[in-house]
């Protein structure tokens, strides 16, 4: 776990980073971990760096997000084989629902996990003060371990005083 970096309370996580990390459908602190255990279903905690994900609250913002891109896509490829070429009804009919169909099947994770980043790096929705409760427990540990406090650790035993 020492090769997992994670940003620390004190600065925010960076946006492109988390947003990228969730597109690959990998945990937005760490971009090890994964972030959904079976088909948009996102994790309760990474399993690398334990960021807990329970908190998002992506809601209906992803599939939004994937009907403004594949709608855009498909308006633009009907309407641009429609006028610049003499397209079939038939094939109009056999390409453009099963394209709108794979397309939307194939962004919706990706784009979840962008939403589901996003809210992580801003601090959405309990996202910022779970990762300040973490870094409290982080500093009470290191406190009572004496790391970080200016404490030189265990002092040795004196003998013979
Ligand atoms: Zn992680």
């Amino acid at each position: 776990m020492s090769d997992v970096t994670v940003a620390s309370p004190g600065e925010s996580p960076n946006a492109y980073r988390s947003m990228k990390n969730g597109f690959l459908c990998r945990c937005p602190a760490c971009g090890q971990g994964r972030l959904f255990g079976r088909f948009l279903k996102v994790v309760d905690a990474c399993d690398v760096c334990g960021t807990e994900f329970h908190h998002h609250r992506a809601d209906d913002f992803p599939p939004y997000i994937v009907m403004f891109i594949v709608g855009h896509l498909i308006g633009y490829g009907v309407l641009t084989a429609e006028t610049r070429f003499e397209v079939p009804l038939w094939l109009h009919l056999a390409v453009w629902p099963a394209l709108t169909l794979i397309l939307c099947v194939a962004l919706l994770q990706p784009i979840k996990g962008v939403v589901v980043g996003l809210q992580y790096a801003l601090g959405m929705h309990g996202f910022a003060a779970a990762r300040a409760a973490r870094t409290a427990r982080n500093e009470s540990v290191e406190e009572k371990a004496g790391v970080g406090d200016g404490a030189e650790g265990p002092r040795a035993p004196v003998y013979g005083a």
